[in-house]
């Protein structure tokens, strides 16, 4: 541990040894750690309200609550608003086995009262919020009858003489501490001289990433006022051009990480095609339909890359359902016409074997090898395919993750497909490119890589996440698609939709009915696949063939349960979300949703993309809990949760544009949660709102451009800094996997 002479911050007044060293051992051992420990929120104090204001705000609020999709995404969802009152009164109530509810009463004189409620150490609390002293409470407020009660609000007890500048439209910073240091009595009070004295001591020295050619021609803050005023805001607009400085230089730098390594991709040669393939124009010309003009069109993009003397490095967009599998079989038909292997890599092993089923159907009198490859076959049946991949006569390869496991060797291998890539991590994007280079006796080939997926994302986001990646967007659906039915019910009426289904089986159609859980639990309330299967197949289906599915099969009970479905045997699945990716049964024309409030609106959205994929008219049921009738009938209600839920609901009532759906689902999570776009791989920002930030996203890329364009190695005086700071991260955290 440390020396205690080596504790910085046991000399600011009010901190001593005892206290410095608790900050030490929670990694706050120097300056450096302080000022770069930002806030998560600020109060604009000059935005603070009165508690009669608030109150008025709320009830208006839960009045807007009608259900009109449009005007509710006016509402924000994330409004922290902040008060400052006066304890006035505080009450105890004693509750079952000697647990006791500590409220605490407050008034600002605006002749209404606001509430905060303790379930918890109480007598703490009642002892630290004494009758008398004022609070600052910033936090979700709603209404209880008559008081405005906070939720876990952010609290702070401040002295009456601050309460004159608090009023002078000063921005304080919030910051959330560990709980370590706020149970010792650091608050964020305490927090923020320790930043102001850390501060004042490094000022000078903080290290400047950005060349100042960059900052003078962005107009950007330099990272000494940066972090000044990201603690200590000025005022707003110098606080939002620190963010907008923070933002910049996070997202520049990523992006020129990310370029940098793919740059050394780009260096390598690829397998050029040039003339036309007899292979992939034998299946276009015997497909059942005509490819859409988008399909085409990608099709002309891809023949072009494949042209050129460095690897395709292409990203399909395009929204569930449009068609992108036959565009990536086309693709790689023009590179096995050639005599090399391809890989169709897919999220799972039901998707796997779907694609493989497909392509062999598709290229049924083309005499070329298909090879499916997943973690469930058997030792032996994986080991004569291996032998196949390794020898080279596979041509196709499809499988899941068990396409990249060490002792798969393949051969000549030229084109790499990704389906469903945000269900891929970047690494594992990496790690299959080596394993094609080492395809290759000459080692500097790489192969091309064709990425497909169905999240919209913006255009200029995708091609930042994916740096150096071209995109490809299939907008249209393929033609004669009806639009799909979509309607909420509720649980009690649950044999309405069944006898639906019914009908639907009548005119041969086929159904899926999907559950949150695949066994009823003791835990929560949700209905089970399993539970629901035994019933209701006995029941009131008991003369319809019905099949179950969930990840709890063996892969050859999927297996055969699939087909059954594909073939028209069984007629309603039972299923989980298992076939929420990708599954592609024409036929299929209802689905019905049960617990629907549970699911994500993106995971409702790849849904319900199950069916209407034929020419029939398709129609989804979401089903919910009766108590969201009353709610969504009157539009009253004011739990943040239940409220995003019937949003959901609601706009999936209202659209099925998937572009539509991602702006949604966006606005009801509010800006700031990335949620949906966690699982592309991508780094935990700090700054940078990839949704929202489009313009400073934009200007990084084309900075980064040019920067590589004017000192690919970064060797010239201005952009030292950014080369050791760069270089230094590659060691810290191998961000960067060169080959
Ligand atoms: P996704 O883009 O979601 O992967 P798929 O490639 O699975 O979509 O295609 C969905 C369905 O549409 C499949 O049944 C496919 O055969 C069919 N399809 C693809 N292209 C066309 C087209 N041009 N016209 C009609 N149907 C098409
Ligand atoms: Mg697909």
């Amino acid at each position: 541990m440390n020396n205690k002479h080596d504790l910085p911050f046991q000399y600011i007044k009010g901190i001593g040894p005892k206290r410095a060293e608790i900050l030490a051992n929670n990694g706050f051992i120097n300056f450096d750690e302080a000022i770069n420990y930002y806030p998560k929120s600020y109060t604009e104090l000059n935005s603070v309200v009165s508690i009669n204001e608030l109150y008025n705000d709320l009830t208006d609020q839960q009045l807007m609550f009608k259900i009109d999709t449009d005007k509710i995404f006016n509402i924000n969802l994330k409004q922290v608003p902040t008060i400052i009152a006066k304890i006035v009164e505080k009450r105890e109530v004693n509750l079952s086995r000697g647990k006791k509810l500590l409220s605490v009463i407050l008034s600002d004189q605006s002749n209404k009262f606001a509430k905060l409620n303790f379930w918890n150490y109480t007598e703490y609390y009642k002892q630290k919020y004494l009758l008398g002293l004022s609070l600052v409470i910033s936090g979700k407020a709603t209404l209880n009858k008559s008081y405005v009660e906070f939720n876990h609000p952010s609290i702070e007890i401040i002295n009456d003489d601050q309460i004159e500048s608090l009023n002078n439209g000063k921005i304080l910073p919030n910051y959330t501490l560990p709980e370590k240091l706020t149970k010792n009595s650091i608050n964020n009070t305490t927090f923020r001289s320790i930043v102001k004295y850390s501060f004042t001591k490094v000022k000078d020295l903080i290290f400047e990433k950005l060349p100042q050619k960059i900052l003078l021609k962005h107009n950007l803050l330099g990272i000494s006022e940066t972090v000044e005023n990201l603690h200590f805001p000025e005022n707003r607009n110098l606080l939002l051009d620190s963010l907008t400085r923070m933002k910049f230089e996070e997202i520049f730098t990523f992006i020129l990480q990310t370029k940098i390594s793919n740059n050394k991709l780009v260096q390598d040669s690829a397998i050029k095609i040039t003339s036309k393939s007899r292979l992939s124009r034998e299946v276009y010309d015997k497909l059942p339909f005509q490819l859409t003009k988008d399909q085409k069109f990608v099709l002309n993009e891809i023949a072009l890359d494949l042209k050129k003397d460095s690897p395709m490095n292409r990203l399909l967009q395009g929204d569930v359902g449009s068609g992108k599998t036959i565009v990536a079989l086309l693709t790689m038909l023009m590179l096995v016409d050639k005599g090399y292997q391809t890989i169709f890599l897919a999220p799972t092993e039901l998707l796997a074997e779907q694609h493989f089923n497909n392509f062999n159907k598709l290229c049924e009198e083309l005499d070329i090898e298909i090879t499916l490859l997943t973690g469930s076959l058997t030792k032996k049946i994986k080991k004569e395919e291996f032998k196949k991949i390794e020898s080279g006569l596979s041509k196709i390869v499809v499988g899941t993750h068990a396409l990249f496991q060490k002792n798969v060797k393949y051969n000549s291998l030229s084109l790499i497909v990704i389906d469903e890539q945000h269900r891929f991590g970047v690494g594992q994007r990496e790690t299959i490119q080596k394993l094609a280079a080492n395809s290759f006796s000459d080692q500097n080939i790489s192969p091309h890589v064709l990425v497909m997926s169905a999240t919209p994302i913006p255009r200029t986001l995708a091609m930042t996440l994916y740096a150096n990646l071209d995109v490809s967007v299939i907008i249209n659906k393929p033609k004669g698609r009806k639009e799909i039915i979509t309607k909420i019910t509720y649980e009690s009426r649950l044999s309405d939709s069944y006898n639906f289904i019914i009908n639907e089986i009548k005119n041969d159609r086929q159904a899926y009915i999907v559950f949150p859980l695949v066994q009823k639990s003791e835990k929560i309330d949700l209905q089970s696949a399993e539970e629901q299967f035994l019933l209701l197949s006995k029941t009131i289906f008991k003369n319809i063939p019905c099949g179950i599915i969930h990840s709890k099969l063996k892969w050859t009970e999927k297996d055969s349960i699939m087909n059954k479905f594909v073939n028209n045997e069984i007629k309603i699945l039972f299923s989980t979300t298992v076939i929420e990716v990708g599954i592609d049964v024409p036929n299929a024309s209802v689905m019905l949703i049960n617990n629907a409030e549970r699911f994500g609106l993106s995971q409702l959205h790849q849904l319900r993309g199950r069916i209407g994929r034929g020419s029939n008219q398709s129609f989804c049921i979401l089903a919910t809990v009766d108590k969201y009738e009353y709610s969504l009938k009157r539009g009253v209600d004011n739990e943040m949760e239940k409220i995003s839920a019937l949003l959901r609901l609601k706009t999936m009532e209202k659209t099925q544009d998937g572009f539509e759906i991602a702006e949604a689902d966006f606005k009801i999570r509010g800006p700031g949660d990335m949620t949906g776009l966690k699982q592309s791989g991508l780094p935990n920002f700090k700054f940078i709102d990839l949704l929202v930030d489009n313009d400073i996203i934009k200007k990084a890329g084309k900075e980064v451009d040019d920067l590589l364009i004017n000192d690919p190695e970064l060797n010239s005086v201005e952009n030292i800094n950014l080369k050791s700071f760069i270089e230094k991260e590659n060691q810290a955290n191998n961000y960067i996997k060169i080959a």
